[in-house]
């Protein structure tokens, strides 16, 4: 065998939600579920892959999905029970790496680099870690995709799903990627896919055969950069280390947007989010950064501290709109994000908003914890929000630790 530069794991869990309600409850097993809030405006979150024939899938309005899959189970989700599974997996993926990328509650990419000496070729690897998965999960399965950057472990790991194992070594990578579909370029959402697609170009394999200058004409900075993602060249390191415990909440939007205003609910959408997980974990952020990935993906972030501490979302989203004006760009966004850091037990931090004039905010924004936390994230919205949705794209939660 010859030499690996590097090697990157891609490891995805197999529809992760609904394969945790089926191995809790055997009377869920082999059949068809949709794991969300069955009425209203409910979405899927996930669908088993029993039900996954009929065309259901995540996102898709619960109405549509129940008359396309009229058969299938509604079950509300258990967020406690699939973080508590995340941790059985990202402890399970630490056995492997001492770097390790946590991307969603299921999903990681382990810095593989030099470690044939411990657990084999990349096969065996993937093998390996798979059943470690197995393991310390009793009975679930994990997609994993072995290759030589991020972006092609991460297709590797799709390819063959559920229960897949896919190693693309990386003399092999350009030739795996060439004829997929332009959709299938990391961050190539429907708008940009539609983009590329109109200038004649559908799998992943035209791309890298077209002009790079040429794409830079009519894609811009994209142009390059989904050439070079094309040839298999991603030089994004496993971020294992992060430099700061921070917990975020970020959305890549459908259609970019250009003005400021429009960039208002997102941030307000962040901020609840992530002062709902400052508080169920009890803990204060001393700062706050937003982020703004523009069209060209350039990206762009701006900070500031928080004296005291908060876990509320009012604060955090009014202290996230004093940084936009910090913030020059000339061209629309793609992607807004928020994120808290310098996170603390308030035990540690003598000042706190507890005490302060914000009481009243915390009374109601821990009401709201509770109501979401019995009905469902979509149970109670702010008044100035209704009549007013966010437009829906793929959302990233995290947690760096
Ligand atoms: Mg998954």
């Amino acid at each position: 065998m010859s030499r690996w530069p590097r090697i990157v794991a891609h490891a995805d869990m197999d529809a992760f939600y609904a394969c945790v309600e089926q191995l809790d409850d055997p009377s869920l097993r082999g059949r068809p579920i949709l794991i969300g809030h069955g009425s209203g405006r409910g979405v899927v979150l996930t669908a088993s892959y029993e039900a996954r024939p009929t065309g259901v899938g995540s996102a898709m309005p619960m109405s549509r999905a129940r008359r396309l899959c009229p058969e299938a189970l509604v079950v509300p989700p258990r967020f406690e029970r699939y973080s508590e599974v995340s941790q059985q997996i990202m402890a399970a993926f630490a056995d492997f790496s001492p770097s390790v990328e946590p991307i969603s509650l299921d999903e990681a990419f382990l810095e593989m680099t030099g470690a044939e000496h411990l657990f084999g070729t990349p096969g065996k690897m993937g093998r390996r870690i798979k059943d470690a998965v197995k393991d310390a999960t009793g009975g679930l399965t994990v997609s994993v995709g072995i290759s030589g950057t991020k972006y092609v472990a991460k297709v590797a790991s799709d390819f063959r799903k559920p229960d897949g194992l896919t190693v693309v070594p990386p003399w092999d990578a350009e030739a795996f990627l060439a004829p997929l579909p332009i959709r299938r370029l990391w961050g190539a959402g429907p708008v940009t896919t539609e983009r590329i697609e109109a200038i004649g170009l559908h799998t992943i394999g035209e791309l890298a055969a077209a002009d790079p200058h040429w794409l830079r004409e009519q894609l811009g900075n994209a142009g390059p950069h989904f050439w070079r993602l094309a040839h298999a060249q991603d030089p994004r390191h496993v971020e294992g280390k992060r430099r700061a415990v921070s917990i975020g909440s970020e959305r890549t939007l459908e259609t970019d947007i250009v003005d400021r205003a429009d960039i208002d609910p997102y941030l307000r959408r962040s901020a609840e989010e992530i002062g709902r997980r400052l508080r169920k974990k009890g803990m204060l952020a001393g700062g706050v950064r937003v982020k703004l990935k523009t069209s060209s993906f350039r990206l762009m972030t701006r900070q500031k501290q928080l004296h005291p501490g908060t876990d509320l979302a009012q604060r955090l989203y009014e202290e996230g709109l004093t940084l936009l004006p910090h913030f020059d760009y000339d061209e629309p966004f793609r992607l807004v994000g928020l994120a808290a850091y310098d996170l603390v037990k308030p035990d540690a931090e003598p000042q706190l908003d507890l005490f302060s004039a914000s009481t009243g905010r915390r009374k109601l924004e821990g009401a709201m914890d509770l109501i979401r936390g019995r009905f469902g994230a979509g149970a109670i919205q702010r008044a100035d929000e209704l009549g007013r949705p966010v437009r829906k794209g793929p959302n990233l939660d995290f947690l760096d630790e």
